[in-house]
């Protein structure tokens, strides 16, 4: 076995690496050689396999940071702040878009690390880096265009006082990423972040670890400071040790609406800032006047993208009456059609799920759903190929009870569900009919339509005829249960800044 501080290529499944429980100001840091903590297997005794999704087998061991790891973590970054909020915009402006340089040249390395870890296909892979890159780019920019961080002169009522509106960084920020979109969400987190002159502590989610390790190796290669950036390994009590930390400021959490309560209630202890970004219930409507087509290639990706594991699956499928049996059809001609494989394999579109323990949860959804009353009207097919992985193939739900959990619950798995409407406001009142509101699609000719339905949908971002479209420009963040606050955009640096005023007397 090899046993490397940081991580090399895994070329091949042979190549198993480990990854050290927790990176502090620079240092990789080992917990294997602690008396009492060393394995048969050479890594520490309750480190977590890393698995290849595809195939099942072990590509690597991540060893978990203790207690005393989060809280010297914490103190690394608490110990660079001052200096890293005292650079400029500008400066920090640098090195994010050195950062963003570094991401694009290594693409093809961070794209093989996440279809290795969730067997995403190479497309999906290779949007998941471009989009990390932009978010760099994007807060970059904004840092080297120094606006966003000027102070603002107020207009008061009174000549003799002047008032001034000033935005400095938080402190340090945990930020906790879960493992479905990992180089995404964390690039989304960090990103901002950094610009707004926080330091950081990172948790990736354990399953999908390899490829933040990854994006930290790229990030001290840029030139950040030693300290501002510090990653912990995840696994059982590590985020909750994270969220409770006195010397945190900030939390920025992506995950269960289950566990986004737990860091709630953490956060609220020494009113800590917060951004949730949780789960989701998403619907994409059809009109009558929609073109089928179209709206059928919209429902696909909505829905099983990356496997259908993302908080904005639009899983949740209104078809008006009239077009019904047309988008049914070719909804099962293209669901057939959909190649599940592994990333090698030609012209997949659909990967296996990230873990074995999230297929049997999703697996288990699907059939408590249909002993509930649910009936499956159609699914997709595995190739060979994916006997050894955690694969599963697409399952379409048609007309459920409203009441029935695929209906109603987050599956976060390739399942979908299809259900008929006959007006706008039935279909916008089933589609705001849950907790959650964090995206939702429609599909019309008819542009006064498109502004009702923008207006009524209860969601943080409608899209219109559009595949799930993501610029760094855009915020993300949704409404109710799908958690608190936005990323992305000037919002996202705002996140991550307070909000101070001063008003001045001195003649
Ligand atoms: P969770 O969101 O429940 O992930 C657990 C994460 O939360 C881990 O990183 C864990 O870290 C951390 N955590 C748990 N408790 C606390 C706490 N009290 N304070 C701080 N951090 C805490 O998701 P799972 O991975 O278990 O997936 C379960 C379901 O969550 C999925 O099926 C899906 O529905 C949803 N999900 C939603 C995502 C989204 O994008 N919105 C992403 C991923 C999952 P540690 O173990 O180190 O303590």
């Amino acid at each position: 076995m090899a046993t490397i501080p940081t991580i090399a290529t895994p070329a091949a499944d042979t190549d198993v690496f480990v990854l050290p429980a927790a990176t502090i100001a620079g240092t990789p840091v080992r917990t294997h050689g602690a008396e009492g903590t060393q394995g048969a297997n050479g890594v520490a005794h309750d480190a977590t396999p890393i698995f290849n999704a595809s195939t099942g087998a072990t590509i690597g061991w991540q060893e978990h940071a203790s207690a005393a790891l989060v809280d010297a973590a914490v103190r690394s970054a608490h110990g660079a702040l001052a200096s890293w909020r005292g650079t400029t915009p500008v400066a920090r402006g640098k090195l994010l878009k050195k950062i963003a340089e570094l991401i694009e040249a290594d693409r093809a390395r961070l794209a093989a690390m996440q279809m290795q870890v969730s067997g995403k296909p190479p497309l999906e892979a290779d949007i998941d880096v471009g989009d990390a890159a932009a978010t760099f780019n994007y807060y970059g920019d904004l840092c080297l265009d120094e606006k966003a961080f000027a102070p603002e002169t107020l207009a008061l009522p009174d000549d003799a006082v002047t008032g001034e509106r000033f935005y400095e960084a938080v402190g340090v920020a945990a930020l906790i990423v879960p493992w479905n979109f990992p180089m995404v969400t964390t690039a989304w987190k960090i990103a901002p972040a950094l610009a707004a002159g926080c330091t950081v502590v990172l948790k990736p989610s354990e399953i999908t670890s390899p490829v933040e390790h990854l994006l930290a190796e790229i990030i001290s290669e840029a030139g950040v400071p030693e300290g501002v950036v510090n990653l912990v390994n995840g696994g059982g009590e590590v985020g909750a040790l994270l969220t409770a930390h006195p010397l945190v400021d900030k939390i920025s959490f992506t995950g269960s609406t289950a566990s986004g309560t737990k860091v709630m209630q953490a956060a609220a202890q020494d009113m800590k800032r917060l951004t949730l970004e949780l789960g989701g219930k998403s619907a994409l409507i059809v009109r009558a006047d929609a073109d089928v087509e179209r709206a059928v290639t919209l429902a696909v990706g909505g829905a099983f993208t990356n496997a259908g594991q993302m908080c904005s699956a639009t899983a949740r499928i209104l078809v008006h009456d009239d077009v019904y049996r047309k988008f049914m059809a070719a909804f099962e001609t293209a669901v057939r059609a959909i190649v599940v494989g592994p990333p090698q394999s030609a012209n997949v579109a659909m990967g296996p799920l990230v873990c074995a323990a999230q297929r049997s949860r999703v697996q288990a959804l699907v059939e408590q759903g249909v002993q509930a009353g649910a009936s499956v009207a159609f699914s997709g097919s595995l190739e060979t190929a994916c006997a050894d992985g955690f694969f599963m193939a697409p399952v379409v739900i048609a007309e459920p009870p409203a009441d029935n959990l695929l209906w109603t619950d987050e599956v976060f798995g390739p399942v979908a569900c299809v259900k008929s409407f006959r007006t706008d406001e039935e279909a916008i009142a089933l589609a705001n009919d849950t907790r959650y509101g964090l995206v939702a699609t429609v599909v019309t000719a008819d542009r006064e339509a498109a502004r009702r339905y923008k207006a009524q949908l209860r969601a943080g971002l409608v899209w219109i005829n559009t595949p799930q479209l993501i610029f760094p420009q855009v915020c993300w963040g949704g409404l109710g249960l799908s958690g608190i606050g936005r990323e992305l955009g000037l919002a996202g640096l705002r996140s991550y800044q307070e909000l101070r005023h001063a008003l001045a007397d001195i003649g």
